[in-house]
């Protein structure tokens, strides 16, 4: 029987943009998975000084931001956690969710020479399908490097599971930027986000 795939896709999103929505859900498709689930982090292991905004108002912007487009959902799990929150936790948790799925943990090119630092790694690379996103700035993704880290297997299942995305230069921090700046960011963001973040005077300097 071929197992449902379903995508989990962590991150800070402070805020969801276009980025994220045009690579998820070309991955989505890509994959032929049924579910993309949406998970904002607490408070990253490796990013000390972030979120800005609060859970609840990024909360609120995900689903916004997804209303329209179908496929994907939103949990609160990280959020409901003391931090840290380790994905290989978050992971089994969705294991025990969807016992008979096949997961995969999407990120972005951006992540690639962050990974030897994540929480048990190798286990994590065995758990689930980490299944790496492209994103212009960076390297094209190639994990030849780790092969004597991790091993050729392991190596072989990352790099097998790269998905060529669309180059969409956006990231959270451009967005808050331009925020605190007053400029446009209509081109950036999805325009019920962007009207959200407007009236509750999100990222203003
Ligand atoms: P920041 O600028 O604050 O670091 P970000 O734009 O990278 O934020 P995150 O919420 O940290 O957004 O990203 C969540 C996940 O989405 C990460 O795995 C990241 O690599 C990926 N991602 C974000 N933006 C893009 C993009 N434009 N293209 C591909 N992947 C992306």
């Amino acid at each position: 029987m071929t197992k449902r795939k379903i995508a989990l896709f962590g991150g800070t999103f402070d805020p969801i943009h276009l980025g994220h929505i045009r690579v998820a859900s070309f991955t989505l498709d890509k994959l032929g998975a049924e579910l993309i689930i949406i998970i904002p982090a607490k408070r990253s292991p490796l990013k000390v000084d972030s979120p800005i905004a609060g859970d609840d108002d990024r909360i609120n912007m995900i689903k916004l931001a997804t209303s329209n487009v179908s496929g994907f959902e939103v949990s609160d799990f990280e959020l409901k956690k003391e931090p840290p929150s380790y994905t290989l936790n978050t992971i089994k948790h969705f294991q025990e969710k969807y016992p008979d799925s096949q997961l995969y943990w999407l990120i972005g090119a951006d992540n690639i020479n962050d990974l030897p630092a994540w929480y048990k790694i190798e286990t994590l690379i065995d758990e689930c399908f980490i299944t790496t996103m492209c994103r212009p700035g960076f390297d094209k993704p190639d994990f030849s490097k780790f092969a004597e880290l991790w091993g050729s297997e392991r190596t072989k299942k990352l790099q097998g599971n790269i998905i060529e995305t669309p180059l969409v230069d956006i990231s959270s921090t451009e967005v808050r930027a331009r925020l605190t700046q007053g400029m446009d960011v209509s081109d950036m963001l999805d325009s019920d986000v962007a009207d959200y973040i407007k009236k509750n005077n999100l990222y203003m300097a």
